[in-house]
């Protein structure tokens, strides 16, 4: 029997989610092993949160809310109805009755010290998922936003609570305060096959992925096929912040701008099919249809991928 190939992902969010589960659904299925963002982690109401993995693990279980992308389909709200009306709590941040489940037993593991790897782990088993999910880090390095007009923000308080409207004047991501590259990542990087960047965000979701320390020069020195795939199609972001940070940052909001900040790392870019084409030395492009609007598209995208590089 032919071994299965080995692809690691480096992964944010909803839009990362979505090729997840392209991948997830091609036959013969690759050995998928997705390594997380978790620079949007962090603690509310007591609680361990850990946004990225959630909406990957729901995704992956087929449990996700189609119409958001996050959160548990079908999900009822007694807990938060219940802090807004009787405590009026000011519930910025939306939780599910199910999701909350999930969140009271991760930080369950997190006090008894079972680390963040082995608790995913645990948990997509349980979901049935079949791919290995990784955190960058069990270390926290979460993420900080500087804007002009309300100065340090923590990541949820920019991405949520202000729903993104500040103008980004400087990102900082954490590097862990001396932690090191789990040894579960660098061992998916090291045996994978290729490695494949998600269409996510690359200045929230993937760059503080590249600042767990050494994670970026162990990518740099791989053999293996290193792709990143497009997050901006036609000039804008399908979704999210990415193009509104990049005008912030003061950078043209194109799929060359998003190749030029992964130099160094890659050696093949997916580019859209609606964008103008352009060329690097030294970076392989292609240009495919990446619009993953139904799980047809997803998959199609991954093996479309996949095939380019197996043509190298
Ligand atoms: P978040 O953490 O929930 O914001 O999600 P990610 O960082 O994983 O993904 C956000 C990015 O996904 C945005 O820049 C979107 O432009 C991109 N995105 C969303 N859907 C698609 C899609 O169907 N195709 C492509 N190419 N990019 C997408």
């Amino acid at each position: 029997m032919a071994l299965r190939q080995k692809i690691a992902v480096l992964i944010g969010g909803v839009g990362g989610a979505k090729l997840a589960l392209g991948l997830a659904n091609l036959q013969p299925t690759p050995q998928l092993t997705f390594i997380v963002n978790t620079g949007d982690d962090f603690w509310h109401l007591g609680l361990k949160i850990c946004p990225d993995i959630d909406t990957l693990m729901y995704t992956l279980a087929g449990r996700v809310n189609p119409q958001l992308g996050w959160g548990v389909a079908d999900d009822s709200t007694h807990v938060l109805d219940s802090l807004i009306r009787r405590y009026a709590w000011d519930a910025w941040f939306k939780l599910g009755d199910q999701d909350l489940a999930l969140h009271l037993l991760r930080t369950a593991a997190m006090r008894d010290q079972v680390s963040l790897t082995d608790f995913t782990s645990r948990i997509a088993r349980r979901m049935g998922i079949e791919s290995t999910i990784l955190p960058m880090s069990d270390v926290e390095m979460p993420t900080l936003i500087r804007s002009r007009e309300s100065g340090e923000m923590s990541f949820q308080e920019y991405f949520v609570r202000q729903r993104w409207q500040p103008a980004i004047q400087q990102i900082q991501y954490d590097s862990g305060q001396g932690a090191s590259l789990p040894a579960r990542v660098d061992d998916a990087l090291t045996s994978a096959d290729m490695v494949m960047i998600a269409p996510s965000n690359p200045w929230l979701s993937i760059a503080p992925i590249l600042a767990v320390p050494g994670l970026r020069e162990l990518l740099a020195a791989l053999p293996a096929p290193k792709v990143a795939i497009t997050p901006v199609i036609g000039g804008d972001a399908v979704k999210g912040p990415t193009a509104k940070i990049m005008r912030e940052l003061g950078l043209a909001v194109s799929a060359r701008t998003v190749a030029c900040y992964y130099e160094g790392i890659i050696d093949g870019f997916v580019d859209d099919l609606r964008n103008p084409p352009f060329h690097f030395a030294g970076l392989r492009t292609t240009r495919l249809d990446t619009l993953m609007t139904d799980l047809p598209r997803k998959v199609a995208l991954a093996r479309n991928t996949l095939d380019w590089v197996r043509g190298w």
